[in-house]
């Protein structure tokens, strides 16, 4: 067979010398030990946990190493591209700090671009043309119902499905068959002409899961698809190694690809990047683990983190938290450092599943938020509510003295114990509401209407909202022993048969009138902040109902 001529025939017209591209591309400039890592989405416009986990990993090592992190987008797959998916993956990424140094629409040093795969057709096209030419590809001529007869064939016959070996049917293809095929116009691949042994095992070095053993790639893949366009498996091997890519953290679910990987790579004649694949989001199902699933669980799109209004520092905390198992010490005792200076390392990376656990995530998001000041958490929430609040919560924003003076009290800054309240964004705008309008009651009274009444009527009489705390207070205590409750919690304690219950309950039946809850900050600084007007209408609308 004169592969020189097929060559020229499946793949026409003048490409580069291979020499070309590894001038154009050169090995980086960088230090001995920089990394050079990627994340490499699909456009599909769902951009996940799983990404930003492994994102979070290439930007650190990246980043510590003096290296280099970029963005390439993988579109091979048209079928499945979505518009504005770019922008999409680029927003949700910035949001939780991953900063990529070149890359699709980054900017930055373009020597190792285009970014987009598609963009790159023409050296995908001048390596697989020389790969035909050195007898290591074919064109297939097999149309999709001969595919899936022979997958159904196989299924049946119990063995593994996909085409190579005895299955290769192009592979033998005569030179005569070959050419009548390309003179009908027949429509073609080309796949890869596979040298290897599924008896055969490798051993791989795996940068998280360490020594394994991997069974050689026998499948004859596609490498050009009949649209010209390369398969994401070789389109990924020519650009890791002509952007110079050093380190490729990926998802675990790549592992049953790295067969493919490894002799694309060596077919090529690349030297391979080092691969570490890292473990799965797993979720607690009842008795059960299961990884994280699109269908079923909202909190593997990023997109849910920003609606529901995460702290951003806080899912990278709690990622970090899963990613490197010294992380959560080291943070114990540096709770004011910047996480960058936390060293990362891949040897602590988890070799199998991490439960990924929202109630976890919302502690950590409580804790983060309680350390902000009022105003860091005024331009938190304002972010969050310009893009996801609704009107109404759009204009608990117009006032901000007046939001400030609520977050402080939210917050308890300025007090020993800051509250531990807002865990999201969204979550406090229902925490907040009471503040701007009164809204339904949530909590229902514990006492009996006629005492209801009693109380918050008593209350309005002794009503000054000049009192400081401790004169509003004693005036509370005063209500409470007229009707019936105790003053002091003590003498409730020792004696509960003999009162209608304690000063406490007393102060919940005006809690729940003026906010609607049982449960809230200072009431005494609530109803300084609503003011003596609003306060009264509100209690007053409560007598009688
Ligand atoms: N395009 C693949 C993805 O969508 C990238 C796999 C890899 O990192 O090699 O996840």
């Amino acid at each position: 067979m004169d592969c020189q001529k097929l060559a020229e025939r499946l793949l026409p017209g003048k490409y580069p010398a291979l020499s070309f591209y590894e001038e154009k591309y050169p090995p980086r400039a960088l230090g001995r030990d920089a990394e050079v890592t990627r994340l490499a989405p699909s456009p599909t416009g769902f951009i996940h946990l799983g990404n930003l986990f492994v994102a979070i990993a290439n930007e650190r090592i990246a980043h510590q190493s003096g290296g280099v992190m970029y963005l390439r987008i993988e579109d091979t797959d048209d079928k499945r591209r979505v518009d504005g998916a770019v922008e999409a993956v680029k927003n949700a990424l910035r949001y939780f700090s991953i900063r990529f140094d070149e890359g699709a629409e980054i900017g930055g040093d373009d020597t190792y671009a285009p970014w987009y795969q598609r963009q790159r057709a023409e050296i995908y096209r001048a390596f697989v043309k020389d790969l035909v030419a050195r007898g290591k590809a074919y064109p297939c001529f097999c149309t999709e119902e001969e595919l899936s007869a022979l997958r159904e064939a196989q299924t049946e016959a119990k063995k593994i499905t996909g085409y190579y070996g005895e299955y290769a049917r192009c592979r033998n293809l005569t030179e005569d068959e070959i050419y009548r095929n390309l003179d009908a116009g027949k429509p073609f691949v080309i796949r890869l002409k596979s040298e290897g042994n599924a008896e055969h095992k490798l051993s791989f070095r795996d940068e998280i899961k360490g020594d394994i053993t991997v069974t050689e790639n026998d499948q004859d893949v596609v490498i050009l698809k009949s649209d010209g366009i390369p398969t994401y498996h070789f389109a990924h091997a020519i650009d890791d190694h002509f952007m110079r890519t050093t380190l490729v953290i990926r998802g675990e679910e790549w592992l049953a690809s790295l067969p493919i990987h490894l002799e694309l790579f060596s077919v090529l004649g690349f030297d391979r990047p080092r691969y570490g694949h890292n473990c799965s989001l797993m979720k607690q199902d009842g008795e059960t683990r299961r990884k994280l699933s699109k269908r079923k669980d909202p909190e593997l799109s990023l997109e849910f983190y920003r609606q529901e209004g995460y702290f951003p520092r806080a899912v990278r905390v709690y990622m970090l938290t899963l990613l490197n198992s010294n992380f959560e010490e080291w943070y114990r005792k540096n709770p004011e450092k910047p996480l960058e200076e936390f060293p990362f390392s891949v040897r602590k990376m988890g070799k199998s599943g991490a439960l990924f656990d929202l109630d976890k995530l919302n502690d950590i998001s409580k804790n983060e938020l309680s350390c902000l000041s009022a105003e860091e958490m005024y331009a938190f929430l304002k972010e969050w509510a310009d893009e996801y609040g609704s009107a109404e919560e759009k204009k608990y924003f117009e006032n901000r003295d007046y939001l400030l003076k609520v977050l402080n009290l939210v917050m308890g800054t300025g007090g020993k114990k800051r509250r531990k309240d807002i865990m999201t964004a969204r979550q406090s705008m229902t925490l907040l509401s009471y503040f701007f309008r009164k809204g339904n009651r949530e909590d229902a009274y514990r006492t009996d209407a006629k005492t209801k009444d009693d109380i918050l009527n008593a209350f309005l009489n002794t009503y000054d909202c000049n009192d400081d705390a401790q004169v509003w207070f004693s005036k509370l205590k005063e209500v409470a022993s007229s009707l019936g409750f105790a003053a002091e919690m003590r003498d409730y304690k020792a004696d509960p048969g003999a009162y209608k219950g304690s000063v406490s309950d007393v102060a919940e039946v005006l809690r729940i009138a003026t906010t609607g809850r049982a449960n809230t900050p200072d009431l005494w600084t609530v109803m300084r902040i609503l003011g003596a007007e609003e306060t009264k209408k509100r209690i007053r609308e409560e007598i009688g109902t």
